[in-house]
């Protein structure tokens, strides 16, 4: 297993740092390798290490789930459905006769944008940034622009009222460039919507030693808390204008599977995906329900922030 010599922390570049966790590929297994966890107390984030940024072929298989758009299943349905009333509620702000432009940056095939068209109201240009070259043509062809590459390479002349950045943050090496990146490409009333995992939470603590689905080794690079989150963001010129946890299914059926899976109670078809087995399927449900149930009481472990320009940043 390849190994950096120090571990540093990719915000801070400080060597302090605590291993905090050990994890394996238990959703894909495209590596039998362990990865470490480490935290930054002073920056309160968990990084992985090794941070395989330069084999990105080797750690998203084809088969990874984020490939080939939204599937037509109920789940999605009401994920839609609950995407589309916080689309709404984003949106709100802007005046109905401004013509929105919207960047989705990891957006794949531009299947959130299309969601978002399904709003009564204006729309300007709608990009994909994204390294999934097979998405681009579907994305190009539903009237979508497409720029292929890491955002941080992006170029625009314009700005954008509404930047969308799903799963992404977590997956890349350096999360201040991004996020500096972001706020360049905002309007000075746009608003940037992210969601990302929080480490903070009661299956991170019960799984932490057991492939906590959060981790999604070694494909996470860097996770955060709604604290640790915000000050990245204040220090980049961004403020926190939202912050909310919501439920992180995912997580716990990744974690569950995995477990059962050690304890060879299950085995896990890895051609066809940890995502297709039955357990994965029933402790989806019955993770959502928990954390539904659970969330006015305790953290869960997915969290919407959303992002303005700081009062006295604004361009
Ligand atoms: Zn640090």
């Amino acid at each position: 297993m390849p190994s950096n010599q120090t571990h540093q922390c990719p915000l801070c570049r400080n060597d302090e740092v605590e291993l905090y966790a050990e994890a394996k590929d238990v959703e894909y297994a495209t590596t039998s390798d362990t990865y470490s966890f480490y935290n930054c107390r002073a920056c309160d984030i968990l990084f992985v290490s090794p941070m395989l940024d330069d084999q990105l072929d080797l750690i998203y298989p084809s088969n990874y789930y984020a490939f080939g758009g939204a599937q037509e299943t109920l789940a999605q349905k009401i994920k839609n459905y609950l995407d589309l009333r916080l689309f709404r509620k984003i949106t709100d702000h802007f005046p109905q006769n401004t013509a929105l432009n919207i960047l989705d940056v990891g957006g794949g095939d531009g299947w959130l944008l299309d969601l978002f068209k399904q709003m009564d109201r204006k729309f300007g240009e709608t990009w994909v940034v994204d390294l999934d070259q097979k998405a681009q043509e579907k994305a190009i062809a539903k009237g979508h622009n497409f720029h292929l590459g890491p955002i941080e390479m992006f170029t625009y002349d314009g700005k954008f009222d509404v930047i969308l950045m799903l799963n992404l943050i977590e997956h890349v090496k350096d999360p201040r460039a991004v996020l500096l990146q972001i706020k360049s490409l905002l309007s000075g009333n746009g608003c940037v919507l992210i969601k990302t995992p929080n480490f903070n939470s009661l299956d991170a603590k019960l799984f932490k030693n057991n492939n906590w689905g959060g981790f999604h080794t070694p494909r996470h690079f860097v996770l955060f808390t709604q604290s640790s989150f915000e000050s990245l963001a204040q220090e980049v010129g961004l403020k926190v204008t939202q912050s909310q946890l919501t439920q992180g299914a995912p997580f716990w059926a990744v974690s569950v599977t995995a477990l059962a899976q050690k304890y060879g109670l299950i085995k896990v078809d890895y051609s066809k995906g940890m995502h297709r087995h039955w357990l994965y399927k029933v402790s989806t449900l019955l993770g959502a329900a928990f954390d539904i149930l659970r969330g006015p009481f305790s953290d869960t472990s997915q969290m919407f922030i959303t992002l303005s320009h700081s009062d006295d940043s604004k361009n």
